[in-house]
């Protein structure tokens, strides 16, 4: 028999606002317990919430990116729910009326693209931490991060495996990082998911009951987590059994999805309009403001980097993986004059190679745009061939200076001086005659041999083709 699963994906996005969504207090990441958290997010009595417009801005952002309907009215409610790291006893939340209504997102995977829908994405306030560690069998509560903005991102049950989840996943984070509106950051909880995952037999019209798997904060928990699950709903009913509709965890340690409580409904939320808070209203000239700050998005500057610059779509994707790496790529091309492909191949290959060595961010590369624009200017002029630029390249990446400074201080200069080369292969030649009579007894397969030891002669400087051209005459004799 076989299966199909199901999936759909409700991403926390938190928005890199500098105040929160309903307070002046600041969301800075990392500051001491309870010292940015204010009056309004202890919820002291009396105290009043303002919207922050910046989260607004934010969101409408957002909807725009993904081509979605924004809602010009929309309306905050108060989801309620007793948990020590909500002050107030209830979050606000948006739920009948979102901001954001239906849009979608391409994701791409092996190759094949497939649209996914995306329901609605809302507006709401992050709770605060609670703290098991150093109290002695007590628990802390932390509530700097109590209100601060966060997008809810809701996906249609679109998803067919814990891949494509995790595809659509990483384009919804490069297009949040990309916007401006999230910093992406996964281990500080910027950005995290509950994925909810069912799975039915093929052709079956009707979905399977799902679980929900809560707050997953890496793309390989994510992926790992959707697959136990899977497995685990599939064994289930198979053996006779059925899935039960609840909330589980993922524990990375053991590899496996556990129970945590029976899903709560809607209804167990009294969601209602929240009286302290006027509805949501962006009009027209809010949107088209908007608007006018959408950077080019990672689709479009692809496609962009395709017809411009003649790359294909694997080199177009790396170079517009961020904003900072399309713009670094674009940098060294204005600043070479060179080949596009070939500033391409340097960036996308051998500086995304050290990158990914030392996991570090294009914006945290020794290597400057204008750097590598001054490498491959010294291919380009014959100064040096591509073999030794990679060793120019390394040493730049050790922060030994611009491609000019390692080639004058490691004396790289690549010998086009014809007498130069023909003084090292006439020594080579004379240091082996044995090859060279095999040679011109018709072992033609020598010829590498030769180049091989002229190049070695010269520690890899003799231009290449030279090197070719001047052997090819001398062993002939
Ligand atoms: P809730 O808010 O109670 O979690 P929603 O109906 O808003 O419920 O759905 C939340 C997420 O669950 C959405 O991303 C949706 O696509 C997904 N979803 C709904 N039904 C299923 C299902 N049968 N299998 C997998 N995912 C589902
Ligand atoms: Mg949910």
């Amino acid at each position: 028999m076989e299966w199909e699963s199901v999936i759909g994906l409700e991403i926390h996005a938190q928005l890199s606002t500098r105040s929160k969504a309903f307070s002046g207090a600041a969301t800075r990441y990392g500051a001491e317990p309870n010292t940015q958290a204010c009056a309004v997010d202890i919820a002291l009595p009396g105290v009043l919430p303002v919207f922050n417009e910046q989260a607004a801005r934010m969101a409408v952002k957002f909807g725009l990116a993904i081509g979605a309907q924004i809602n010009h009215r929309s309306v905050f409610a108060r989801k309620n729910y007793f948990y020590p790291d909500l002050p107030k006893g209830y979050q606000i939340s948006q739920y009948e009326i979102p901001v954001v209504a239906k849009g979608s997102l391409t994701i791409e995977l092996d190759g094949h693209e497939r649209l996914i829908g995306i329901t609605r994405a809302h507006l709401e306030e992050d709770a605060g931490k609670s703290l098991h560690e150093d109290f002695h069998g007590m628990t802390g509560i932390d509530l700097n991060r109590a209100g601060t903005p966060l997008l809810e991102i809701v996906s249609e049950p679109d998803l067919r495996s814990a891949k494509e989840a995790v595809a659509y996943m990483k384009k919804l984070h490069q297009l949040v990082v990309y916007l401006g509106i999230c910093d992406g950051n996964m281990q500080e909880g910027s950005f995290r998911c509950d994925a909810n995952v069912s799975v039915r037999r093929k052709g079956d019209p009707k979905f399977g009951t799902r679980a929900e798997i809560k707050n997953v904060n890496s793309f390989r928990f994510v992926e790992k987590a959707i697959e136990f699950e899977i497995e685990r709903q599939i064994d289930l009913i198979e053996s006779g059994k059925s899935v039960v509709q609840e909330t589980r965890l993922y524990d990375a340690d053991k590899d496996q999805t556990r129970s945590m409580r029976s899903k709560e409904e809607a209804m167990d939320y009294r969601y209602f309009p929240d009286p302290d808070l006027p509805p949501l209203v962006v009009d027209e000239a809010f949107v088209r403001e908007v608007q006018a700050t959408l950077p080019e998005l990672p689709d479009a500057r692809r496609a962009r980097f395709m017809s411009q610059y003649g790359l294909n779509r694997y080199d177009a994707g790396v170079l517009t993986s961020s904003r900072e790496m399309a713009e670094y790529y674009e940098t060294a091309v204005r600043e070479s004059k060179g080949d596009p492909k070939i500033v391409a191949n340097w960036i996308a290959v051998e500086l995304s190679g050290y990158l990914n060595l030392d996991n570090k961010d294009i914006a945290e590369s020794p290597v400057s745009a204008k750097m590598i624009a001054g490498l491959v200017q010294r291919i380009a002029d014959n100064t040096i061939s591509g073999k030794i630029a990679k060793e120019v390249l390394e040493a730049m990446w050790a922060g030994e200076g611009d491609a000019d400074a390692v080639i004058a201080k490691k004396g790289l200069k690549q010998i086009t001086d014809t007498g130069a080369i023909e003084k090292a292969i006439d020594e080579v030649i004379a240091k082996n005659t044995a090859q060279l009579e095999q040679y011109r007894a018709g072992k033609e397969a020598l010829f590498g041999f030769f180049v091989g030891q002229v190049m070695k002669a010269t520690r890899g400087k003799a231009n290449p083709q030279q090197v070719n051209e001047l052997l090819k005459k001398k062993l002939a004799g």
